[in-house]
């Protein structure tokens, strides 16, 4: 089985989609993320299967600036309340918060400046998006124009499908050949844990 462990995250990033991208380089880059952006990113790496003594261990390491202190003050509560370890009785029972899909991520709580959560395909200007594109290895004019299209027309979930199918096109066509995976399992993706689920088994 996979390793889903803090040590693993850089590795397993490349299967992520780009809103999980761009908060793992965010958070690479800085040090730290926002609230929204550690909880966004926080629940979607449990969704993955890190559990909650990992997640600590990852976010300790990574928000390596700060002391054990005010980690502990401001934020390790945060990801014992994701996992539902703190909190109240309801979320305590239900195991915490479910990662979000990406309808919530596109419809709620749009990013400020100097926050990495939200949907790039939607919140990001083509500038921009292009920029983290290119920088996570995708810089095919035809996939480019067809994610553009997608934006303009406000079907961001449909750029995002596009890019999938562009990284994995190898992998789609020898799955679909040797009868692994069916067209019913190859519908449009509508969860960043389906992305990462189906990244995942593609390339393993
Ligand atoms: Fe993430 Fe969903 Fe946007 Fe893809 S469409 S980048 S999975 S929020």
């Amino acid at each position: 089985g996979a390793d889903i462990s803090a040590r693993n995250v850089d590795a397993l990033s490349s299967h992520f989609p780009l809103c999980m991208q761009h908060l793992h380089r965010s958070l690479r880059r800085d040090s730290h993320l926002k609230h929204f952006g550690r909880l966004q990113y926080t629940l979607f790496l449990k969704g993955i299967g890190l559990n909650l003594e990992e997640s600590l261990v990852f976010w300790r390491t990574s928000f390596n600036k700060v002391s054990d202190d005010t980690f502990n003050k401001e934020y390790k509560y945060n990801v014992r309340h994701s996992y539902g370890d703190v909190g109240g009785d309801s979320n305590r029972r239900g195991g915490g918060y479910s990662p979000f899909s990406c309808q919530k991520i596109l419809t709620e709580h749009p990013p400020g400046p100097g926050e990495a959560h939200g949907c790039p395909y939607r919140h990001f200007n083509l500038e921009n998006l292009n920029t983290l594109l290119q920088g996570v290895g995708i810089s095919d004019r035809a996939v480019l124009q067809g994610v553009k299209q997608d934006k303009d027309s406000q079907k961001f979930h449909m750029a995002c499908n596009r890019v999938f199918e562009y990284v994995h096109k190898k992998e789609i066509q020898k799955a679909k050949e040797e009868g692994i995976m069916t067209s019913a399992q190859l519908e449009t993706i509508v969860h960043p844990n389906e992305y990462f689920k189906r990244s995942y088994l593609l390339k393993n």
